[in-house]
């Protein structure tokens, strides 16, 4: 009924709307209940809704009068409510009926193995998890431990894996970040349901576990945890945990646990190269129909180098400013997004990269900056190039010397006091560090 209902209203906005309005705002609605006239819509997050409120209102309204009549009315809810939600029915109806389990997964459907795009940076921990699906709880990669730093891809393979498992199987999947079972651990204690919460987990036939750094100094949720690990263990039950450091490096956890979780298979997500990168974006491109060229990728691809989730994050911005100025994605649009979400936050303007930069804008080699050569021009270089790394770098005078030729940290002090001078005195250098200045920060 609800589903008729807003198939309706979405054939009228259709007619109002660019294709791409439509699918960016529109498409990723879900129609959830219909019930007294209202409509209800689940909506990804806050600012969707905000953003449909403030921009199709009318259009929307309109297909909302034509399709439900006067008295019809929509809602929001967002995923993420709905997500707690229906997770917390899921727990209450199985505490309900302790210790029979039935078939269910909290997963997040999209993260599945045909959206994730393989490269070198992920093969291994890709080729474990599909490996694992093929006889989960009874393979060598039990435990499967995968680490590596934010949105390199974790919570998307771990689940990934947990789907395929679900889909394949009628075995359980219970997903869970660890905080959110530290809370349900420490609100099990109030409630007096200790032996419900431990039964709960005991019973699940695949347990995900993500980001377990968080599990650190919590030395009580650290023991509970313990005590389902070694359970589910003891039962060949598959358990896949996340973190984003190496088992060694995460300080706080009990050496116990720390020793357990590696007793399976322990992998790294790293930093995704060059190829795999523009894979990444030709892939989502692809998937969501959106029209870029090849060059624009590559450009992207290039620029962000830090995690996936970053890339992502260009990819979604160039398509929102595009749809809101109704203009193309063209190199110039995408180069102003990257500098202001990309480059500002993460680019590490490091003395390497502040060499690099100045030795170009003067054309005199960074061998040339770094050693003992007197000549004027050598000399203003590598004093402008000592200015901006004590400007921009938290690098000590000693280490600022020190990244020059070996230099004494007073020559430092000497060349900012001299940068200073000729700032004040002479206008054309001035413009010149000015526009060092802008190529150093991109902007
Ligand atoms: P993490 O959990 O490591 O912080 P996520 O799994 O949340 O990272 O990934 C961040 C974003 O990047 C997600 O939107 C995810 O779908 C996407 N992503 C990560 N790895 C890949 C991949 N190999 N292919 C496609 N998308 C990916
Ligand atoms: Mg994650």
């Amino acid at each position: 009924m609800h589903v008729k209902h807003w198939d309706k209203c979405l054939s009228l906005i259709k007619k109002e709307l660019s294709p791409q309005s439509y699918k960016t705002w529109f498409k990723p609605i879900k129609p959830v209940k219909y019930k007294n006239q209202i409509l209800i819509l689940e909506v990804p997050n806050k600012f969707f809704y905000e953003w449909i409120e403030e921009h199709y209102l009318n259009i929307l309204n309109n297909s909302i009068l034509k399709v439900l009549g006067i008295s019809g009315k929509i809602e929001y809810i967002i995923s993420k409510e709905k997500e707690e939600i229906d997770e917390k029915k899921k727990i209450i109806e199985l505490e309900n009926q302790p210790p029979k389990i039935t078939r269910f997964n909290n997963l997040n459907e999209s993260f599945n193995f045909n959206s994730f795009v393989g490269g070198k940076c992920n093969s291994v921990a890709k080729a474990a998890g599909e490996r694992i699906c093929e006889n989960p709880g009874k393979n060598p990669f039990n435990p499967l431990m995968v680490y590596g730093g934010v949105g390199l891809g974790k919570t998307h393979l771990i689940q990934s894996i947990g789907n395929r498992i679900s889909n394949q199987t009628d075995l359980s999947v219970y997903y869970v970040t660890s905080e959110k079972f530290a809370n349900q651990f420490i609100e099990s204690l109030k409630e007096n349901k200790l032996k419900d919460f431990t039964t709960f987990y005991s019973n699940v036939d695949c347990l995900i576990v993500d980001d377990i750094q968080f599990l650190s100094g919590k030395e009580k949720t650290q023991e509970v945890f313990f005590n389902i690990f070694n359970q589910l263990n003891l039962n060949r039950k598959q358990i896949i945990l996340s973190a984003d450091k190496s088992p060694v490096e995460l300080n706080g956890l009990e050496q116990r646990l720390v020793s357990r979780f590696k007793s399976g298979l322990t992998v790294e997500l790293e930093i995704p190269d060059f190829k795999t990168r523009s894979d990444i974006l030709k892939h989502k491109i692809s998937v969501d129909n959106i029209n870029i060229s090849n060059e624009i990728i590559d450009y992207i691809a290039l620029q962000v180098d830090t995690n996936i989730r970053e890339l992502e994050g260009v990819l979604i911005s160039l398509l929102a400013h595009s749809t809101i100025t109704k203009s193309e994605i063209d190199l110039k649009l995408t180069k102003s997004i990257i500098g202001k979400i990309v480059k500002d936050n993460n680019r590490e303007i490091n003395i390497k990269y502040i060499q690099e930069i100045v030795s170009k804008y003067f054309n005199i080699s960074i061998e040339d900056m770094k050693d003992k050569a007197r000549k004027k021009e050598i000399v203003i270089a590598r004093q402008v190039a000592m200015y901006f790394s004590k400007d921009f770098t938290n690098n000590s005078l000693k280490s600022i010397g020190f990244h020059f030729g070996g230099r004494d940290h007073s020559t430092v002090i000497h060349a900012v006091q001299s940068v200073n001078d000729m700032i004040d005195t002479d206008s054309i250098f001035k413009k010149n560090i000015h526009e060092i200045n802008r190529r150093i920060t991109n902007n």
